[in-house]
């Protein structure tokens, strides 16, 4: 249980919504699996063989990301404090 306080993994999270880094999209499917070693879209820490990779696609900014699990519940419980953004880097706005 030493993910349930993580004040700098949730302040990261929270910036990074904030700024528009991460999206605060809808995801519409998620996927876990055997992390491979690729960064984390919310912490950017490696996610390694011995955690748990979590895919979000996120058809709305058009995009997936890869998270740890308690970055996807803190990404998850926070992305609704922010109102809907247009996401600029749509690849069909012409
Ligand atoms: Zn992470």
């Amino acid at each position: 249980m030493d993910n349930a306080k993580e004040p700098d993994r949730s302040a990261l999270i929270r910036a990074k919504l904030a700024s528009g880094e991460l999206p605060n999209a809808k995801p519409e499917k998620v996927w876990g699996g055997k992390g491979t070693g690729q960064r984390c879209s919310g912490c950017g820490r490696p996610i390694t063989a011995a955690d748990v990779e979590y895919e979000v696609d996120l058809p709305a900014a058009r995009l997936a990301m890869r998270l740890h699990q308690p970055c996807l519940e803190a990404w998850d419980q926070q992305r609704t404090n922010f109102p809907p953004k247009d996401f600029p880097r749509k690849m069909d706005a012409a």
